[in-house]
């Protein structure tokens, strides 16, 4: 009986066998459950609806009904208001979500603390910002009055992976609702307690029923169910190549817009001028962080070859001191999602050849037997064409290449399908322009590496790294859609 299996999880303030339809918590209509694994343990904590196509056509009749209702009649500023509120109580309960987030994808808690945090961030940030965006007017022929209105697309659909559940439901479902959009998400089958547990805030904060709707499940179940659905007017996808492909041929079918945010491959170049001091911790953390599944991890360190020994060394130091241990313990890194992660990342490993390996984090001793463990790995000696310097690996593992001047440093650094996001460590201010406008990349970091999550910060990708960009102000240009208004008065 998934509610007693759930007692630990149901004692806090949601229930996880639910789907949030309609402003109703419901059962799914097949009556199966999926378990939810502890990565840490291996061991299974609770369990999720299993939804499937009847509970997403249910939830998207219910999303209609809410433009309809209530939430379709609210002025921006009382959208601004509740987006506000739910900021607040997620803040509240950021000590709770980072726990249920450490236990569901072993993240580690201060980790996961930072993601909570960041939510209530993305809540606060377009709360603020949904009565600030305003159309224009054209001046036009005389006799016309023209301009333009910012309209919401209608119902969104949002299909988040289990990495950053909660950033990454806070930046698309916050802009969706900020311009007034009903939303229906399915969260991963990896990690749905936070977003079930969102759910249940929003409810609380007062958002009307229907314009949040949160269906679990898996893939090709409630995911392929959403993003093939005709009543569904924008897809918001975050994940693998592979699926953003069938979302966007999905997408295609009913010809509705998409944002892909798919993987990278990102490097950081690092020249001989560089504070050497202040790069290190972000060279390894940017590659390190959530055991390296992250889709704007620093995989790939491009060094001039003066200092290459030096910064391989200093690298390799870090590496060697870096723990890893259960969720609960906050090491430095967690263990992996799951056993197939951790089989794909060390099938990676095998394939290090000619290259070597530098240096290993080390596995807690007592790191329970059944938890996706695996110590980071520093490679060197890797030409820029090998496999574990060309394909995301979503793992800790990074790669150091040398480069001998800034031309080969860009042709190293565009020399992927990927274009995310790129760092450049050096004080010389021409080459930090130069560079910034030669990578071919969504965002460049000079001298830093990620700004801290930076919800202000648009995001995405180029090439095979996706399209369209979520997080700051340019997100309310993607969730929402341009009216023009010519009126003829003589
Ligand atoms: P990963 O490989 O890192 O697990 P995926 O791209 O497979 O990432 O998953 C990201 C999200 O996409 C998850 O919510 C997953 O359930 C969903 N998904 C997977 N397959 C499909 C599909 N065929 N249609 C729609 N969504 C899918």
């Amino acid at each position: 009986m998934p509610e007693a299996m759930n007692a630990h999880l149901t004692a806090s303030f949601f229930d996880s066998t639910k789907c949030f339809i309609g402003g109703r918590w419901v059962a799914p209509a097949s009556g199966d459950y999926l378990d939810i694994e502890n990565p840490s343990d291996g061991t299974v904590i609770g369990k999720i609806p299993r939804g499937g196509k009847a509970d997403i056509d249910a939830a998207v009749a219910a999303a209609e009904a809410a433009l309809k209702g209530e939430w379709g009649k609210m002025t921006a500023a009382d959208r601004g208001r509740v987006l506000s509120r739910i900021g607040r109580l997620v803040l509240e309960r950021a000590d709770e979500l980072a726990r249920l987030e450490a236990l569901d994808v072993g993240k580690p808690l201060k980790q996961a603390k930072a993601d909570a945090i960041a939510l209530a961030r993305y809540m606060e940030f377009y709360g603020g910002a949904a009565d600030k965006l305003m159309g224009q007017t054209i001046p036009f022929l005389d006799g016309y009055t023209v301009y333009t209105l910012r309209e919401p697309h209608g119902v969104t659909g949002h299909i988040i992976p289990w990495n950053y559940p909660m950033q990454i439901l806070g930046r698309s479902v916050g802009a969706a609702l900020t311009m007034g959009n009903a939303a229906v998400l399915k969260p991963a089958e990896e990690a749905c307690l936070t977003a079930i547990a969102f759910a249940r805030i929003a409810e609380e904060a007062g958002l009307p029923a229907g314009a949040l709707n949160v269906v679990p499940g898996l893939g090709e179940e409630a995911g392929a169910a959403l993003t093939s659905h005709p009543g569904i007017h924008h897809i918001s996808f975050t994940g693998s190549v592979p699926v953003g492909q069938i979302i966007q041929r999905a997408a295609a079918q009913n010809i509705v817009p998409v944002t892909l945010e798919l993987g990278g491959k990102s490097p950081q170049l690092v020249f001989a001028d560089a504070d050497l001091d202040r790069a290190l911790p972000f060279l390894v953390n940017a590659g390190i962080q959530n055991a390296g599944q992250t889709c704007s991890a620093s995989s790939r360190i491009l060094v001039h070859r003066s200092i290459h020994d030096e910064l391989l060394g200093r690298m390799a130091a870090r590496y060697g001191a870096l723990t890893v241990g259960p969720a609960i313990a906050d090491r430095d890194v967690g263990p992996l999602v799951s056993a197939r992660q951790r089989e794909i990342v060390e099938g990676f490993l095998g394939h290090v050849g000619t290259a070597e390996i530098a240096a290993r984090g080390k596995v807690d001793a007592d790191a329970p037997d059944g938890g996706h463990y695996l110590a980071p790995a520093l490679i060197a000696k890797v030409t820029a064409d090998h496999k574990l310097a060309q394909d995301e690996i979503f793992g800790p593992v990074q790669v150091v290449i040398p480069f001998d001047d800034d031309a080969e440093a860009v042709a190293i650094a565009n020399g992927t399908e990927f274009g995310l996001v790129a760092g450049v460590w050096t004080a010389d201010g021409g080459r930090q322009m130069r560079l910034a406008k030669a990578i071919r990349s969504g965002q460049v970091f000079i001298n830093n590496y990620g700004a801290a999550g930076g919800v202000e910060l648009p995001f995405g990708g180029t090439g095979k790294s996706g399209f369209g960009r979520e997080k700051g102000m340019e997100a309310l240009y993607g969730f929402s859609t341009l009216k023009t208004v010519a009126a003829w008065h003589g």
